[in-house]
């Protein structure tokens, strides 16, 4: 049997896969790595050797997955995925790294979380393309050496601070993706916009721009509801296969719609997004409820890392790594050594008065 939750989400995948980059020629965005890996993957192709090792770091959803994907398509080398949590034992990562083809692109995805067994296998692995297999315990223990075949580790990190320095001191290129700038993620939405069949007018493109958080993955994710919008209550003379003309459009035979979703007007944006509980400037439930707790629950602030994750029933490294470093970048929140506070920004976004707190 086929759990309905299950396909609905292979499809949100195979649109994921087509929404994404192939070549850093039509990444947008983040025109300084790009630059930067360019001149990596050409250097390592006129020497025809792999390209060095590299290390991704920044908040989820900036494409990291497809700079490693790009890394690959771009030098032309397979490409094997797996992720820091996979890795729990030195033997795990072992065997993944014996069964590198030569010249193999290795993306581990959240890398800071790999064992620390593993880790320092992965030093050796990184540097020599070799490995010590410890055999046996005690002390009849021995280890017996093993040549791998060349490969490039990508290796991505939502925390790069987690990283012990001689494994990061092993990558021979570091990039911080940032979050991008609303003219980058409306060229994101164009383009995801004509592969999805919905036509967005600047206007609207600009309203989803603004409510992605500086995220393409959630400039994607928006754009796909406000696609589901359209086809739902959208003008059905903007949708192609609809047999056009007059009539209320309910009922019957109304297939053909999936094959031009029809127009976005601003309007629907606002419609789609309010539905899903994402706010005029982007911020969504979770975002809401870490300013709120801040601001109301503990007056501004500083509060600590951990209560405030209990208290908004979240996981701290998600609140640090996925929710802060957002409010912190459009200024809503601070980070002191005495815990997080809220800035006269973030009281006014909440409508909460801001006299009597402490806010600085
Ligand atoms: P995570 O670390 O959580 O996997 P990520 O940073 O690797 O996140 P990706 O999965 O690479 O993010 O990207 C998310 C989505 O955003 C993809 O569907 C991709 O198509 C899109 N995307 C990301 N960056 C860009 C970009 N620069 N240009 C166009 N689309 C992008």
């Amino acid at each position: 049997t086929v759990d309905p939750a299950v396909a609905e989400d292979d499809v949100e995948l195979a649109v994921e896969g087509a929404l994404r980059p192939s070549s850093l020629a039509e990444f947008v965005g983040q025109h300084k790595v790009r630059g930067q890996l360019q001149l990596l993957l050409d250097a390592a192709r006129i020497q025809q050797r792999p390209p060095d090792h590299i290390l991704l770091s920044g908040p989820p959803g900036l494409g990291k997955t497809t700079l490693a994907m790009i890394v690959a398509h771009e030098s032309e080398r397979p490409l094997r995925m797996s992720s820091g949590p996979a890795i729990q034992h030195a033997g795990d990562l072992a065997a993944l790294l014996s069964s590198l083809v030569p010249g193999e692109v290795l993306f581990i995805d959240e890398i800071h979380r790999m064992a620390r067994s593993a880790e320092e296998m992965l030093y050796l692995a990184m540097e020599d393309f070799r490995i010590d297999i410890m055999v046996g315990k005690g002390a009849g223990a021995t280890s017996i050496p093993l040549d791998l075949a060349p490969f490039t580790l990508v290796g991505a990190t939502t925390r790069s601070g987690l990283l012990p320095n001689p494994l990061r001191d092993r990558f021979g290129f570091t990039a911080h993706l940032e979050y991008y700038e609303p003219e980058e993620l409306e060229r994101v939405v164009a383009r995801s916009a004509a592969v999805l069949g919905v036509e967005v007018p600047p206007a609207a493109r600009e309203e989803i721009s603004r409510r992605s958080r500086g995220t393409p993955r959630i400039a994607n994710r928006l754009l796909r509801r406000v696609r589901d919008y359209v086809i739902v209550h959208g003008d059905p003379s903007t949708s192609s296969g609809t047999g056009g003309g007059s009539g209320t459009g309910g009922g019957s035979g109304t297939g053909g719609r999936t094959l031009r979703a029809g127009t976005a007007t601003e309007a629907d944006v606002a419609a789609a997004l309010e539905l899903y509980d994402v706010d005029a400037i982007g911020l969504d439930r979770l975002d809401r409820a870490v300013l709120d707790a801040v601001v109301r629950r503990f007056r501004g602030g500083p509060v600590g890392l951990s209560t405030l994750a209990v208290t908004v029933g979240e996981e701290a490294e998600t609140i640090e790594s996925v929710v802060e470093p957002y409010l912190v970048r459009i200024g809503f929140l601070g980070r002191t050594p005495r815990g997080r506070v809220a800035t006269p920004e973030a009281y006014a976004h909440l409508r909460v008065p801001a006299h009597g707190a402490t806010v600085r």
